[in-house]
């Protein structure tokens, strides 16, 4: 599963923040997910429980900001907001997107102590 690795690497950042700022528990984890990423919040939320397992994040809470796609239109010179990749253009109806935003999962905060 996709959302399996994702959730791996989350942990992985959650682990390194942890050796560097000294803390040790995790309460709330802000993760933002791109609405053009691949990764569906339900199997992201299914994928924290299994990996976050035996890790400082155990008990922590997941919050999912979904974040809005981007992409540059060519053909109207300009960004436009997307909610679906390979969607044309909402302004001309050109297909020729760029995506230039909302297709990547980042952490934006830790709760910690
Ligand atoms: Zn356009």
């Amino acid at each position: 599963m996709h959302e399996m690795s994702l959730m791996e690497n989350v942990r992985q950042i959650i682990e390194d923040a942890a050796a560097e700022q000294q803390f040790s528990r995790v309460k709330t984890i802000w993760l933002e997910l791109g609405e053009l990423s691949c990764a569906e919040p339900e199997a992201m939320r299914f994928c924290f429980d299994v990996v976050m397992q035996h890790s400082i994040a155990q008990q922590a809470r997941l919050e999912i900001v979904r974040t809005p796609g981007s992409g540059w239109c060519a053909n109207c010179s300009r960004t436009v907001t997307i909610s679906a990749l390979y969607e044309p253009c909402p302004a001309c109806g050109n297909h020729a997107i760029n995506i230039t935003g909302g297709d990547a999962m980042r952490v934006r905060e830790l709760e910690v102590e």
